[in-house]
């Protein structure tokens, strides 16, 4: 609690009080502390693929130029990570966005069934390059949904970009629909996978969190994939959770309103 006294004087002169205000700053304090540690995330982040792209350049000048096949290595490393730096610096605007409220939905409607078979077409390739299956899943009642295509289409694409990272070859991915008893649809990404331990599951929503920073980065992750998730589902309406059993797999399923919004568009 911040504590501030203002003295009220007599307009004759002399004392005729104080005013006291009492101001709760916890949560002003937790706010600056999580944006200073988001503004130090975001350095280290892209400070990571600079120095490698300085350093490969550095090599590259001093030699490896003159052997071309370590020069083609060379300069698909600065390739990767140059890569890796524009998808967070795009997933950062697309935070940004969410964050300043400007994001607005498009909300249409969509056969749920078409939408998760097209996820699925997406991914065709690198599923069949680690031999790992994937089924779809429909329930009765899924039908049509009123959703923005394209930012859930992004959250379909993290939940199974993510399913793929960490699940190892000859694994299984399911994507599932149905309407709950709550009537909202749930989306679930279920996967065999490396699973997370309990004690991450509570932060893996938050930006940059990860449970292995190294793994993540070799697999090409951001750490912001189930942020940017949660709060394209947020403005839809609904919520996303994870379960996940160490070394047996993870599922995370999302919700939304399936109904046409009343009144104006969202
Ligand atoms: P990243 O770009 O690192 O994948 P995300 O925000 O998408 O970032 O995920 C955060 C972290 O959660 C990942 O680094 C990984 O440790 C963990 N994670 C997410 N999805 C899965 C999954 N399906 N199986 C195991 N771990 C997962």
């Amino acid at each position: 609690v911040r504590v501030t006294f203002t003295p009220i004087h007599r307009r004759e002169g002399g004392a005729a009080g104080t005013i006291a205000v009492l101001q709760d700053v916890t949560e002003q304090e937790n706010l600056e502390q999580s944006r200073r540690e988001f503004v130090a995330n975001v350095s280290h982040e892209l400070r990571t693929p600079l120095t490698t792209i300085r350093s490969y350049t550095e090599a590259l000048d001093d030699g490896a130029l003159d052997d071309p096949q370590l020069a083609s290595r060379f300069v698909g490393v600065i390739r990767n990570e140059t890569e890796r730096m524009i998808r967070l610096v795009t997933d950062l605007l697309h935070l940004s966005r969410f964050d300043s409220r400007e994001a607005r939905l498009r909300l249409q409607p969509t056969d749920v069934a078409e939408m998760l078979e097209d996820v699925a077409d997406r991914f065709s390739f690198q599923l069949r390059q680690k031999r790992i299956a994937i089924s779809v899943s429909v329930g009765r009642g899924t039908g049509t949904a009123w959703l923005d295509r394209d930012q859930i289409d992004q959250v379909l694409g993290n939940l199974v970009s993510n399913a793929l990272k960490y699940t190892p070859e000859g694994g299984t991915i399911a994507l599932e629909a149905e309407i709950n008893e709550e009537g909202m649809l749930a989306v679930t990404v279920r996967d065999s996978g490396i699973g997370i331990p309990k004690k991450d599951i509570e932060r893996i929503f938050e930006r940059f969190y990860r449970v292995d920073k190294a793994r993540s980065r070799n697999m090409g992750g951001t750490g912001l994939g189930l942020s940017i998730a949660r709060e394209i589902v947020k403005a839809h309406g609904g919520s996303i959770s994870l379960h996940s059993e160490l070394g047996q797999g993870s599922r995370v399923t999302f919700t939304l309103p399936p109904g046409k919004p009343k009144g104006d568009e969202a």
